[in-house]
């Protein structure tokens, strides 16, 4: 099939079995997404459950995880996962992230035997849920300042305070709270209907309106110590669980990015303007031909730090590098896109002004631009901007 957005022939670089998961998730996509996001966006609801019983079922929860129950596939296997995903829906993308790079990454890299073999199989299954609860509504970019707390209890804990803008938290039976205690930052796997534990929906968002967003509210929540993950001390745990999802965002913004190409590249051959399709204007070319080649520096991009990661030699600031410029580059190419798409750009009938939206959530989570900036130019520097 010669695909007219792979000019640089990316595809050649997959192995066989790399094609066949990109395949599958884009027909699954196709099938089982697409002809509904749109309804779901709309009404800023979606059948969580339903769709992580079936993404289980194929294997794409802690997808590149091993054991458990996990499928122990590549990162750039995964990476495919995430870019067809996300072409139809950065917020179904989002599930299947933080599922398994936030949720069951946490708890495979730092928790107990028993916390893996209570959790991770039926979360891979798709049976159980779990959500991250790293941001606060006083503490974002700047986690370190956290106000939630892990206070000693006898043999066991008690967490007080509250985490914002947590993905699948509405729905989740187990959630990954990161709290202060005395000897830094712990992490605890909460089952969710823990006394004291409270999830309520987010509501009034304009973006990511297919994905369950929550507020937390730990209210005295007392949990026995085997709740706690006995190999996450301090700040560096969450922070490398946020360094594998961002890995899945570099790969699936690209893929909101090439459907807004795709369907602007088609919409441009069939309108007509001034007696002739607008894909024959010399300025809609240019656009064009700009975004395609964003694109697909952007696969290159990707697929390099998906061979780095499965040579295990991919480092922190490498997938900063990757979420800064195909998160920004994906964005301006969801607006060009939209200019292109005219007044019909702006409508839910296609699904160009869904994606920028949603893109505007994809840019912010995960470490803002500028956060990423600014680890860029502290590795280029040796200076740490952070503080100002
Ligand atoms: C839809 C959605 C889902 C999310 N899901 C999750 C989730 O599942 N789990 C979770 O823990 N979090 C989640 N988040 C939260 C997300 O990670 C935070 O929003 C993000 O880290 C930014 O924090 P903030 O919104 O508080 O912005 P702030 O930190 O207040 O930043 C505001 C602005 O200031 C800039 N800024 C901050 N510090 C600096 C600096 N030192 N120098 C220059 N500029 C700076 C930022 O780049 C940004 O532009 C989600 C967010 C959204 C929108």
């Amino acid at each position: 099939m010669n695909d007219p957005l792979d000019i640089l022939d990316v595809d050649a670089l997959l192995t066989d079995d790399e094609r066949d998961v990109r395949d599958l998730v884009r027909r699954v996509a196709d099938e089982r997404v697409r002809p509904h996001v749109a309804g779901w966006y709309e009404r800023g609801s979606m059948p969580v459950r339903e769709l992580a019983a079936e993404f289980g079922k194929l294997g794409l929860l802690g997808m590149h995880l091993t054991g458990y129950g996990c499928a122990g596939a590549s990162a750039v296997a995964y990476g495919l996962a995430c870019t067809e995903l996300e072409a139809a829906d950065s917020g179904v993308r989002s599930l299947v992230s933080v599922q398994g790079s936030l949720a069951m990454y946490a708890i495979w890299r730092y928790g107990s035997a028993e916390q893996k073999d209570r959790w991770l199989p039926g979360m891979a299954a798709g049976e159980l849920l779990g959500c991250f609860g790293l941001t606060e509504p006083d503490h974002g970019s700047d986690p370190a300042t956290m106000a939630t707390r892990a206070r000693r209890d006898g043999d066991g804990w008690v967490l007080t305070g509250g985490k914002m803008w947590i993905t699948n938290a509405p729905v989740a039976d187990v959630a990954v709270i990161w709290a202060r205690g005395d000897e830094g930052v712990l992490g605890f796997a909460v089952p969710t209907d823990t006394p004291g534990f409270s999830a309520r929906e987010v509501t009034g968002k304009m973006s990511l309106r297919a994905s369950a967003t929550g507020e937390i509210t730990l209210d005295e929540v007392r949990l026995p110590d085997a709740a706690r993950l006995p190999e996450a001390l301090g700040l560096k745990a969450p922070l490398s669980c946020l360094t594998e999802a961002r890995f899945g965002i570099i790969w699936g913004a690209l893929g909101a990015a090439r459907d807004c190409l795709s369907v602007a590249r088609d919409y441009a051959l069939s309108r007509e303007q001034f007696g002739r399709p607008i894909a024959g204007f010399q300025l809609t070319q240019a656009k064009l031909a700009d975004m395609v080649v964003e694109l697909q520096k952007g696969q290159l991009l990707a697929f390099h730090l998906g061979r780095r990661k499965d040579a295990g030699q991919l480092r922190p600031e490498q997938v900063s590098f990757g979420k800064l410029n195909n998160v920004r580059e994906a964005i301006a190419i969801a607006r060009q896109c939209r200019t292109i798409l005219g007044a019909n750009g702006i409508s839910a009938e296609y699904p160009v002004m869904r994606h920028a939206n949603n893109l505007e959530s994809v840019l912010t989570y995960e470490g803002t631009s500028e956060i990423h900036q600014l680890v860029l130019g502290q590795k280029l520097t040796g200076l740490d901007a952070f503080g100002g």
